[in-house]
């Protein structure tokens, strides 16, 4: 039995080939930005309860987007996690602010509040706290924190959708929220795009402009501001319109995989193998992450078992070599560097059978009961 991490059929030939022809075949011959983006947008709208959703380019790009419309650039401090993806670093780089990386928490690898708290400044404008793997940032602590301290917040909901923290969407945490549609994503697909979502409509209409060059949607070559090329395709948004009724099955498949997962290895923790924590509110079970004190050996007894398996994020954010020069000197993040060390993902993706979820629960298990340090390494 052979496990990819990532599946290799996770879109339907059938569904991708009848929106292509869909699109192509209709008389207006519009691919950005049309009729099927724009209900694409209602749907995500009404089903999260927000004043404004704007389809984008990439989820990278929405956040580039928000923190433009946010008004951030140099001299401004936006504070985000020291561990997760590259645009949390990079976005408020490229605008000429500098990124104030915070440690996370030690279990579930999301921003740690309190190390946020301690990190604001005069300078700071926005606090960026991302979802990780499985588990939602501590939302209400955040906004608490912002609201405070007067700071804009910005949610990367990238790994996030369909997550729901104390009865509230992911995504609508913040002043604005962001989903990536990027392939792996809980609700990607064929393609790059992303989402910006908020309640703040001042702030939609900025970003709805900034997507497009600056224009307002109703005069072409208008430019009322700078703007970006970071629009949304047609194909995706006819692919989307259909997947997403579906959306909530496939969730609850990754939920109930995510949660045998974590019975199966309550028991591990003094073996060396920690499952994240249990139950269903403030997870969103995008990836499936463990921490394994010996990750490397974890890892190859599963490959050698067919089972495949993923390191996200070898170091932290501030130790990267792109991010380095812009860190804070002087500091640590040892809490983002132990995960950077022991973080591994093993599938969640909702193809999967039972019977290949037993078995990749029973490698974990069988890794854990065979593979005590060695003498060498206990000595
Ligand atoms: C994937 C991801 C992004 C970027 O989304 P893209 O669509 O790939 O640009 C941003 N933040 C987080 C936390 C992500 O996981």
């Amino acid at each position: 039995m052979t496990i990819p991490f990532f599946p290799p059929d996770l879109f339907d030939r059938d569904l991708l080939l009848e929106v292509v022809e869909q699109v192509g075949l209709t008389a207006d011959q519009r691919f950005i930005l049309g009729d099927r983006t724009a209900e694409f947008e209602a749907v995500l709208r009404g089903s999260l309860g927000v004043a404004d959703a704007v389809a984008c380019g990439s989820g990278t790009s929405a956040l580039t987007l928000v923190l433009h419309a946010m008004g951030v650039g140099p001299g401004d401090e936006v504070i985000v996690p020291a561990y997760g993806c590259a645009p949390l670093a990079s976005a408020p780089l490229l605008l000429g602010a500098t990124p104030v990386f915070a440690d996370v928490d030690p279990w579930t690898m999301v921003v740690d509040p309190a190390e946020v708290d301690k990190l604001v400044s005069g300078r700071t404008k926005v606090v960026m706290p991302a979802h990780m793997f499985s588990v939602m940032a501590d939302m209400p602590a955040l906004r608490r924190i912002a609201t405070g301290a007067g700071l804009r917040l910005l949610e990367d909901a990238a790994v996030g959708q369909g997550g729901v923290l104390a009865g509230r969407p992911a995504g609508t945490w913040g002043d604005a929220g962001v989903f990536s549609f990027v392939q792996v994503k809980t609700f990607g697909m064929p393609g790059e795009g992303g989402v910006v979502v908020t309640g703040d409509v001042a702030l939609g209409r900025a970003v709805r402009m900034l997507r497009n060059h600056g224009q307002d949607g109703r005069q072409r070559f208008v430019h009322h501001r700078i703007g970006y090329n970071s629009r949304f395709d047609e194909v995706m948004a006819a692919f989307q319109l259909r997947r997403f009724t579906t959306l909530p099955d496939r969730l609850e498949r990754r939920a109930r995989i995510g949660e045998y997962y974590t019975d199966r290895f309550a028991g591990l923790e003094g073996r060396g193998v920690l499952a994240p924590p249990p139950g269903r509110d403030g997870r969103c079970f995008y990836v499936y992450s463990l921490l394994a004190d010996r990750r490397d050996a974890l890892r190859d007894h599963l490959t050698a078992r067919g089972i495949g398996t993923h390191v996200y994020y070898q170091a932290p954010l501030p130790r990267q070599a792109a991010f380095a020069g812009h860190a804070q000197p002087g500091r640590d993040w040892p809490a983002a560097a132990s995960a950077a060390r022991r973080q591994l993902a093993i599938p969640i993706h909702p193809h999967l059978t039972d019977a290949q979820v037993e078995h990749i629960a029973d490698e974990v298990c069988r890794f854990t009961a065979t593979s005590g340090p060695r003498l060498e390494e206990a000595r």
